[in-house]
C-alpha cells in the first residue's frame, strides 16, 4: 500500500507516536509532550512538511531556530584520530511499531554503544527514505537509526547508511513484520533481531553533534554515521519504501560545527 497523501497522518495519537521516532519505549514518560501538543501533528510534505515544522507547536521551535541540526551533508570532514565507538549488543525479540511517520522496532533492555568513555542504551531503531545524511550531496535509497539513550539522559545516534546491492538476512524480518496500519504494533512469536548484524564490518564513523530530525528536533545528539555503508537487495528496500515513500528531513546547515571523520 503506497499512501497517496500525507495529510491523512494528522491526529493527537499519531502526534504522540510520532515524537517517540526517536525516543523510544524506555524514554517514553521523560519525553511525553504536553497534552496541548497533540493538536498538532507534522509530516514530510505539505502545510505541516519540514520547513514548517518550528512554527507548528512552540516546542518545536528547535526545528526552524536551532543551529546545530541533524541532518547534514557528510563532506569535508576534518580528519581525526576518533576512538571507535564499542558496539555491545546482544538480541532483542521483536517489537515493531507502524507510527505514521515510520517503522521502528523497541529493542530490550541490555545492549549499549560505548562512546569516548560513555555508556549509552539502545533503545530503538527505525528508517528513513531516502537517506537523511548525504555524502557530497548524494542520499543513499535509506538510513537506519540505531537510537540510544545515556544515564544523563542525552542521546547518542547511529546512522547506517544503506545502499543497494545484496539481500542482508538480518533485515528480512524486519522487513517483513512492518505493520502496514498506522498506528500498528506486531511482536511475532519467537522472532528476535540483534543490531549487531546491521552493522558493516569497520567501525570508523563520521561524528558531529546534532539533533533529533525529527520533531521537537531537540540538540545535543551525539551523531556517528558509520563511514561504511550496508547492502539491502532492491526487494528489501522496496518493502520499506512502499509503506514509508519519503521520511527523510532535508539535510541542515553545518553552522559553526566541527565534522570530524576518523582517521582510519
Ligand atoms: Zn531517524
Amino acid at each position: 500500500m503506497i499512501p497517496t497523501t500525507v495529510t491523512y497522518r494528522i491526529g493527537s495519537t499519531l502526534l504522540f507516536l510520532g515524537c517517540l521516532t526517536f525516543l523510544g519505549c524506555a524514554s517514553k514518560t521523560d519525553h511525553e509532550p504536553a497534552a496541548d501538543s497533540g493538536a498538532h501533528s507534522w509530516t514530510y510534505e505539505g502545510e505541516t512538511g519540514s520547513t514548517h515544522w518550528g512554527g507548528l507547536n512552540t516546542e518545536w521551535a528547535a526545528c526552524s531556530a536551532g543551529r546545530a541540526q541533524s541532518p547534514i551533508n557528510l563532506t569535508a570532514a576534518a580528519l581525526s584520530d576518533l576512538e571507535d565507538p564499542v558496539f555491545i549488543y546482544q538480541s532483542s525479540p521483536l517489537h515493531e511499531t507502524n507510527n505514521g511517520h515510520t517503522a521502528q522496532a523497541s529493542y530490550a533492555a541490555g545492549s549499549s554503544l560505548q562512546v569516548d568513555g560513555k555508556i549509552y542504551q539502545l533503545l530503538q531503531f527505525h528508517f528513513h527514505s531516502a537517506s537523511e545524511h548525504t555524502i557530497d550531496g548524494a542520499h543513499t535509497p535509506l538510513e537506519v537509526h540505531l537510537v540510544h539513550q545515556a544515564a544523563d539522559g542525552s542521546l547518542a545516534v547511529v546512522g547506517l547508511l544503506v545502499e543497494e546491492g545484496s539481500s542482508h538476512p538480518a533485515f528480512d524480518a524486519v522487513l517483513a513484520a512492518i505493520p502496514v496500519e498506522e498506528g500498528a504494533t506486531v511482536s511475532p512469536e519467537g522472532i528476535t533481531v540483534n543490531a549487531n548484524d546491521f552493522l558493516p564490518t569497520r567501525r570508523t564513523t563520521y561524528r558531529y553533534d546534532g539533533s533529533l530530525t525529527t520533531p521537537p528536533c531537540s540538540e545535543g545528539v551525539t551523531w556517528l554515521v558509520m563511514t561504511q555503508k550496508i547492502q539491502l537487495s532492491a526487494e528489501q528496500i522496496a518493502q520499506y519504501v512502499a509503506l514509508f515513500p519519503g521520511t527523510n528531513r532535508p539535510v541542515q546547515p553545518l553552522n559553526e560545527r566541527t565534522l570530524s571523520q576518523d582517521a582510519f
